[in-house]
This record gives C-alpha cells, structure tokens and sequence, in this order.
C-alpha cells in the first residue's frame, strides 16, 4: 500500500469529479464520459501505482519526459530548499536569480558550438513558439522583412500553442473544428519511409524529400522568402519516425548555403533519449541556428523548456543602437525552482552516466523489440535507443491498416495496462520512450508483456469478426 492508496469508492469519487471538472489534453469526448481517466497516485523509478495500489512499469516515461525516473529524494529535496530559499522572481529586464543564470550556462556548454544564448520557456510549445517569433524578429531587424515563411513537414509535431500547432503536421492535430495559421507555414511530406518510400531506395527516397524541399523554397520565391525549416530529429508523436540516412543533414546544408534558419526541435530528443544531450550534431551532424527542448530537461519534475539560439541571431536581434528589445518573455521564464531542479536532474544525469546506459540498454531494448516481427499484427518495429515505436497492420504484406475506429493502438494498450505495463497509443502504432534508468529485465518484462497484449487483442479482433 502507499500513502496515497484509496479504496472503490474513493477511487470513484476522484474519477467523477475529474470528469466533471477536468478538461484534459485531447480528451475524446464521446468515449470519455464512459471510461473516465485513471488516477495515479505514486511514482518511483520507472514504476507507477493507481489509486487502488496496482503497480505499472510506465513504457512511456510520463509523456516522452521521465528520463531520470520518478520520485527521487535528491530532487524533492532541491526543490524544497529552492522554494524555501526563493520560491519565485521576476525574469523579466533586470533582475535575474541564481539558479537561471546556472542553468543558461549549462545548456550553452552542452549545446553544439555556437549556441550560447538560452531563453527560458514554461514547456516545450512556448520554446517552439518562441522560436517562431524570434526567427521573425531577427529577420525584422535585418530588414528582410518579407524573409517569413515557415517550413516544416506532415507529420510533425511542435506543441499545441497556436504557432505550435500550426507548424504541426498530424492529420489528426489539424481538424476542421480548430484554426490554423496557414499563411507562412507550409508542410513538405512525412519522411516515414515505411509507410511512403514505396518502390524508392532510402536513398531515393531521401533524394525525392530533399527536391521537394528545394522546390518549396522556389515556390515559395527562393530563399529571400523563406525564413526557417523546423524538424524533430526523430519525429515522436507523428510515429517515431527515423529520418531517411543524410535527408537532414542535406537540407541543413541548403539552409546553410541560403541563409534559411534551421531549428531543431529537440523536445523529445535532448537530455538522453538517444544517449546524447542532443541529437542534432551528435546523432545527425547537424548544428542548428536553434534548439527547442523541454521534458527530459527536468525529467517533468517541474514544467520548463527553452530555445538555445546562435551567436548570430543574438547578434541579430540585440543592436542597441537601433533601439531593439525582446517584446516577448513569460511570467515563468527562468523561474528559479524549475531551473533548480533542471540543474540538479542535469547534475544526475551525469553523476551516474545515464547517456552512457542509455547507449548500452538502448540498442538491446531495439533488439529485443525487433522480435516481435514474427508476429502477424506486427508490420515494423522503429525508432532508436529509448524512443521507439511499434506499428500494427491487418496485412504484413499489403501494409493494410486496421480501420481507424477500431482504434487497435488502443486495443493492444487496455490488453498491456492489465498486465502492469503502460504503452501509448496512437491510432495503429503503440510508442514507447520508457524512463532512461531502464533496466534489461525491465526491457525485458516491457517486450514479453507487449507481445502477449498484441496476441490477446489480435485473438479479440479475430473473435468479433475484424480480422
Ligand atoms: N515539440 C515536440 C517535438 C514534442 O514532442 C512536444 C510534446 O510532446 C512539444 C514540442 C510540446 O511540448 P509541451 O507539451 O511541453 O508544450
């Protein structure tokens, strides 16, 4: 039992209230009211327990950001003596506070080389919407006022702000009921290369993404017209998606040539993920004019993230003598607790080499997972180290798709939640990105429960006729 363990009826209590009264993320109206939300009352390591005590090793650290794992006691007690010490000061024009200007520094030495300018954010669509805004600016003062278009991909996934959003490309996250900006945001193809690189080489298909990018700039009026291309290095959300080998690097090289910004959403990426602070340039030889990140940045102790920016753009944006200044800033910018307990998670993180496990129980989790392609449901295993993703088919051969509302992601997730293991759904994939201190048993215990979830929902779909 843990402290915060409650009976039925209490358990109850807490779902009816929050169905009332909580409007969650993506909530899904018609089932929600039904099946209301599971309450979670205790974290440790990789471990989470509801309110009635059931225990679950949580394959999806939170939401892609427990890296260190949950409810270590050195981070309860940092953020106990940071709010006893100063709970809150103001980020904004001139007054700092201690744990702000540490953490700024950090992040300039762990970024790749001419990065050195960190503004603070509350999550990881601030950071990406701060980034919108900084790139428009910066092409404002160096009076390239028409430099404004936004490049990004379908499939992508930035946040939820509306620039966030907009720069977002999930079919799923762009319904006709919400509205999008649209004028200087435009979305080239998905790189998934298992789902569209048909009768292409990766190389081919690389090939076409890059023309296609070159073509867009051209589109669009060439490079004086188009002010950034934005990609996570690995795509999470839109399916874990691996870039084709060098498609990234050849269009930084572009934007480079062009003077076209390149921003590297890093949200999921930075902090360990792929056993690398970032993934840029260490995993993809890129190094980007920006890096968002948030999520393993505190490992989701508290909400931070933030946008590290060259030299040049700081350069760009900062000309006193023109009488420019920084017309964006949050409340929460800098705020000194969750810069303490980014520091200190930053702190264990390398204290006890996580990037180096990482980089050993990485590559066994990928092998062990990859042994679910005997399964018939099972049409590819993908992703890299700690970020994966597996993606059910009705047909190995044809690639055929389970109908959408059969919902079969989830389906595989309700068989696993009842054998203590969380896996994410999303429509026909289940993705992972379990806590970074991972253990090879626990891969283990992750892969063999996952692969009696995928027989018992696929002998479910074949007893109501589905399959
Ligand atoms: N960028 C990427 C790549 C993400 O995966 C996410 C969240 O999943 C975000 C941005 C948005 O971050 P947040 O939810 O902290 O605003």
């Amino acid at each position: 039992a843990h402290k915060g363990q409650l009976s039925a009826d209490e358990t109850q209590a807490i779902i009816d209230m929050d169905r009332d009264h909580h409007l969650h993320p993506y909530q899904i109206f018609d089932v929600f009211p039904e099946e209301g939300a599971l309450p979670i009352a205790k974290g440790v390591g990789s471990f989470i327990w509801d309110t009635e005590g059931n225990k679950y090793l949580d394959a999806v650290g939170g939401l892609w950001c427990n890296n260190i794992g949950l409810g270590r006691d050195e981070m309860a007690d940092v953020i106990a003596e940071q709010v006893r010490e100063l709970s809150y000061a103001s980020p904004f024009v001139d007054m700092t506070n201690v744990p702000a200007a540490k953490l700024a520094k950090k992040l300039a030495d762990l970024a790749p080389g001419h990065l050195n300018h960190v503004f603070f954010t509350c999550g990881g669509s601030t950071a990406v919407d701060s980034a919108y805004r900084t790139v428009q600016m910066y092409n404002n003062c160096r009076g390239k006022k028409d430099k404004k278009h936004f490049i990004s991909r379908k499939d992508a996934y930035h946040g939820t702000t509306y620039a966030a959003m907009s720069l977002g490309g999930k079919a799923g996250d762009h319904p006709d009921f919400f509205d999008f900006k649209s004028d200087d945001i435009h979305h080239l193809s998905s790189p998934n290369y298992y789902r569209y690189g048909k009768g292409l080489s990766e190389q081919e298909f690389a090939d076409k993404l890059v023309a296609e990018f070159e073509a867009k700039v051209e589109e669009l009026g060439g490079a004086d017209k188009v002010a950034a291309f934005i990609a996570e290095p690995i795509m999470g959300a839109g399916g874990v998606v691996l870039p084709p080998a060098n498609y990234l690097k050849r269009i930084w090289e572009i934007c480079k040539a062009n003077d076209i910004l390149y921003i590297s959403d890093e949200v999921v990426t930075g902090f360990g993920r792929l056993g690398q602070w970032f993934a840029s340039e260490s995993v993809f030889g890129i190094v980007p004019d920006i890096i968002t990140c948030a999520k393993g940045l505190s490992s989701g102790y508290l909400p931070i993230g933030a946008m590290i920016f060259s030299d040049a753009i700081f350069e760009g944006i900062s000309q006193a003598d023109q009488g420019y200044y920084y017309a964006h800033g949050y409340t929460y910018s800098g705020h000194p607790v969750s810069c303490a307990a980014a520091l200190k998670n930053i702190e264990i993180l390398e204290n006890e080499k996580i990037l180096e496990h990482v980089r050993d129980v990485g590559p066994y989790f990928m092998e062990q997972l990859n042994t679910l392609r005997d399964l018939d449901m099972v049409g590819d295993v993908r992703g890299s180290h700690l970020m994966v993703c597996v993606e059910l088919v009705k047909n190995k051969e044809t690639k055929e798709n389970f109908p959408e509302e059969l919902d079969i992601g989830k389906q595989v997730s309700n068989e696993a939640d009842a054998m203590g293991l969380i896996v994410r759904p999303i429509v026909n994939l289940n993705v992972m990105s379990p806590p970074l201190v991972l253990t090879k048993e626990e891969a283990d215990f992750i892969v063999s429960t996952l692969r009696k979830a995928i027989i018992d929902a696929g002998e479910k779909m074949k007893e109501q006729g589905h399959w």
